[in-house]
């Protein structure tokens, strides 16, 4: 054994009340549920399937969901189905998890990234505005919007906007939906972080054509894997369907293929999954907003620390994460290494997508491009955070943080 190994095992038997950065939400409930399926010979496309799309269609309230295999897959598919194809662009959010923007490039799009608004870290509806005025009117679009390695092929049309709701907050979708509207372009929502989340009283994923969710283990609620899409139209639903399985169409046979398709689909220990944590998801958001008001009580007051605070137009709040801002007298990365020293994670939360260095490379960005969402990636962090965490644990991550402050 190694040395290293040696001691993080003393630290883990030392560490009398660990505080894992993220966990799920499990219980009895979701095993059995699980375990049912495992009983069965119908382990794909079953039962289980048809049974949690119902459940996400009633929470959501929008007429058609249907699961699929990742949040990435699913807004890969509603890229698809907006009709966005290569050399098009699609205007969306650079703060935010690279998945938003690669199921642009999946198509060899092109994502126009617009900055975001500094108090909720969503897409400024603002600039969003001015942005589509400059494309109809063909005007600044080439210095002021494109990539700059972009700037001389100006072959695109603009198809779509994909606003994200980070961090469980819904982007400004009134002001987006307007925009998007006069211009005729698609509106899928990247809601793969907001199950449950509200603007101005209306649910995550009622705004766009098409929206996505997503339940990876640190979501609000998990399928393992999984994602799923609503939509309110019934021909993108037909589509999804075909999309999700191969290109068969709902009429087709086994070996029948109408369309270029994918295996994007959800199996069913997932879907059950899934479906028990239906049942329990606004117990859930109920219990992640009671571990995110400790927090506040814990932090408030801590000169450094900036706790979110969401804006007046959430008016349901569906916590995914617990991100604060570390700002002068306070340094970031001073902050995670004392937290880390004391055993608790911590993580700079978003890393802005377009610095990753694949996407600089490709598209030629650089730092400077996009001020709010740089400073936003300078001064975020994200403490451990889960339903699961009590309060006890709460509380060592803040008195941990008090210590490490400057004082
Ligand atoms: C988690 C997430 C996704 C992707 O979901 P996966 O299920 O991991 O593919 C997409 N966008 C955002 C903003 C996310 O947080």
């Amino acid at each position: 054994m190694t040395d290293t190994l040696v001691t993080l095992q003393a630290m883990e038997q030392a560490d009398p009340l660990p505080v894992p950065m993220s966990a799920p939400d499990l219980t009895e409930l979701e095993r059995e549920a699980v375990a049912r399926v495992l009983r069965t010979a119908s382990l794909s496309i079953g039962p289980e399937l048809a049974s949690f799309e119902k459940a996400v269609a009633a929470h959501t309230g929008v007429p058609h969901a249907i699961g699929v295999s990742s949040g990435t897959s699913g807004l890969h598919l509603c890229v698809i189905a907006s009709g966005v194809g290569a050399g098009d662009y699609v205007i969306t959010s650079p703060f935010s998890f690279v998945a938003s923007a690669n199921c642009i490039l999946y198509e060899q799009a092109v994502p126009i990234f617009v900055d975001v608004d500094p108090e909720t870290g969503n897409l400024d509806a603002a600039l969003v505005a001015e942005a589509v005025s400059d494309f109809e009117r063909r005007r600044k679009i080439e210095n002021r919007w494109l990539p700059p390695s972009h700037r001389r092929e100006r072959r695109g049309r603009l198809k779509a906007l994909l606003p994200v709701h980070a961090f469980g907050q819904v982007a400004d979708m009134q002001a987006l939906t307007t925009v998007a509207r006069s211009a005729e372009l698609a509106v899928i929502e990247d809601a793969c972080e907001a199950i449950g989340a509200e603007y101005q009283q209306r649910r995550a994923g009622t705004f766009g054509d098409a929206a996505v969710f997503a339940f990876y283990p640190n979501k609000q609620m998990t399928t393992g894997e999984g994602g799923m899409i609503v939509t309110p139209h019934a021909e993108w639903d037909q589509l999804f369907r075909s999309l999700r399985n191969q290109g068969r169409d709902v009429f087709d046979s086994w070996l029948a293929h109408s369309r270029l398709g994918y295996n994007y689909r959800l199996d069913e220990m997932s879907a059950a999954l899934g479906a028990a944590q239906m049942q329990r998801l606004d117990d859930m958001l109920a219990q992640r907003a009671q571990v995110a008001a400790w927090y506040g009580e814990g932090l408030a007051g801590l000169a450094g620390i900036e706790p979110p605070r969401p804006a007046a137009a959430t008016t349901f709040m569906s916590w995914f994460v617990y991100v604060v801002r570390v700002v002068a007298p306070a340094d970031r990365n001073t902050v995670m290494r004392g937290l880390a020293a004391a055993g608790i994670p911590s993580r700079p939360y978003f890393s802005p997508i377009h610095l990753q260095p694949f996407i600089r490379d490709q598209f030629g960005y650089q730092r400077g491009d996009f001020p709010v969402t740089e400073y936003l990636g300078d001064v975020s962090l994200a403490l451990p955070f889960s339903g699961v965490m009590r309060q006890d644990q709460v509380e060592r991550v803040c008195s941990t943080l008090r210590a490490v402050l400057p004082s």
